[in-house]
């Protein structure tokens, strides 16, 4: 990948960041990442790793066992662990939305319950919003909390949550009883993965990776008053504290998948020879590969931009900032994988490559958190000041 400009963009210390982990990637690499997927296992061992190596809290607070650094680090560890062939989804809720949530909400207790864990990879938290009637109108969740005497009581359905069965904890997302019409007024509750009433059921997803998805069944979950992280009046502007580096880092799992696929196809290009010269001096594979190079880069700029603007605190930019790059890196990463498949021919999709895995992983960065039709809005909405549709 391009290294000009790099010191301008990126400090040393960052750069650092960025080869220590393509380091501690490669030494797993693609083969160890697939294996435990196929084999429905987590990729344990590299996750302990990352931990113990400070990777997985590097945006999390020192005092809390993290690297005390920002959004911004932990998109390099998640885009270089992708680019070695190991992206890891549940950096994305661990310690991206969870970690963040509650080191910026949590009371001290519960800064002091979690959060040095999620730095050091001992625990993990899952992160549940989405539900089946609702979809991508959040503002639609029936998840309930009531209060019974000091106790909350929760309930409701979810639906595509991942990684929880590798998790101690889900941070779910749910409405106060009294706001049950009118505008979402979201409350915070974590859940650990074995209280009564909280049962749940792997989807089987056509993708390959270590992380599953569940839906799941609230029913009458009884939790304790310190459950709730926040304040349960806040409104959106605590659940968009942790839905920014979601899609912040959505945006580098999908470069990490873009830059890996491109690697392996330029590989490629470069020695397969099936007329006179290597396929890469062919045009035709060229330049589409030349266009992915160019569409990463310029992803890769958005990206470090959201990034920036959520480390400053400057939140309402970082908004449109992390919707344009989860859409720019989606969409890059969707092209080139494709193109990454038709340059290696019939290798494309074997095994033994590695890319085929990719093209339904590269369609998690269209659909999730908010799909590439829902970034459209929110640009067309609040950047062109178009009318609403829906
Ligand atoms: C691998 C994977 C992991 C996930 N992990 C998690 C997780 O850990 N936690 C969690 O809570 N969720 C998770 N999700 C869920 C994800 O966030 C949702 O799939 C996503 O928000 C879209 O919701 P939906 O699937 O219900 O699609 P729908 O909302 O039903 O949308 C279907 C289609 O309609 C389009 N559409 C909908 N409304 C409009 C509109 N107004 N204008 C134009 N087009 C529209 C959408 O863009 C989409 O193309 C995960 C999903 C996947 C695939």
């Amino acid at each position: 990948m391009s290294g000009i400009g790099s010191q301008l963009l990126e400090t040393p210390e960052r750069t650092a960041l960025r080869k220590a982990v393509g380091d501690l990637g490669r030494r797993y690499g693609s083969a160890y990442y697939l294996a435990k997927a196929r084999a429905g296992e987590p990729a344990d061992e590299l996750w302990a790793e990352a931990g113990k190596a400070g990777y997985l809290g590097v945006n999390l607070p020192a005092e809390y066992g993290g690297g005390g650094g920002g959004i911004s680090d932990l998109a390099i560890v998640l885009e270089e662990l992708g680019t070695a062939g190991c992206p890891l989804l549940l950096l994305i809720v661990s310690p991206a939305i969870c970690g963040t949530v509650i080191a910026r909400y949590g009371t001290e207790e519960q800064k002091q319950r979690w959060l040095p864990g999620l730095a050091d990879g001992s625990r993990r938290m899952a992160f549940g919003i989405t539900e089946p009637d609702a979809g991508s109108n959040s503002h639609r969740i029936s998840t309930v909390a009531r209060r019974d005497g000091e106790d909350w009581l929760l309930t409701g359905r979810k639906v595509f949550v991942s990684g929880i069965d590798h998790s101690d904890a889900v941070l779910f997302v749910a409405r106060t009883e009294d706001a049950r019409t009118g505008k979402l007024k979201p409350c915070l509750f974590v859940v650990p993965r074995n209280t009564p009433g909280f049962e749940y059921r792997a989807i089987p997803m056509e993708l390959v990776a270590p992380e599953k998805q569940f839906q799941v069944f609230l029913d009458d979950v009884r939790l304790p008053a310190d459950a709730l992280v926040g304040d349960e009046n806040a409104g959106l502007l605590q659940l968009f504290a942790g839905l920014n580096p979601e899609r912040v880092l959505t945006a580098a799992f999908s470069l990490g998948l873009a830059r890996q696929a491109l690697g392996k196809a330029v590989e490629y290009a470069k020695t397969r020879t099936v007329w006179s010269t290597p396929i890469g001096a062919h045009q035709g594979l060229a330049h589409p590969l030349a266009q992915c190079a160019v569409e990463i880069e310029l992803a890769r700029l958005m990206t470090q931009k959201a990034g920036l603007l959520y480390d400053a605190g400057e939140d309402l930019a970082a908004g449109e900032a992390a919707n344009m790059a989860k859409y720019a890196a989606g969409e890059a990463a969707a092209r080139t994988v494709d193109q990454a498949v038709q340059t290696l021919g019939g290798n494309g999709l074997t095994q033994e490559y590695g890319l085929g895995a990719l093209l339904a992983a590269t369609r998690v960065g269209r659909v999730a958190p908010v799909s590439r039709e829902m970034v459209l809005n929110y640009v067309a909405q609040h950047t062109l000041g178009l009318p609403k549709s829906y």
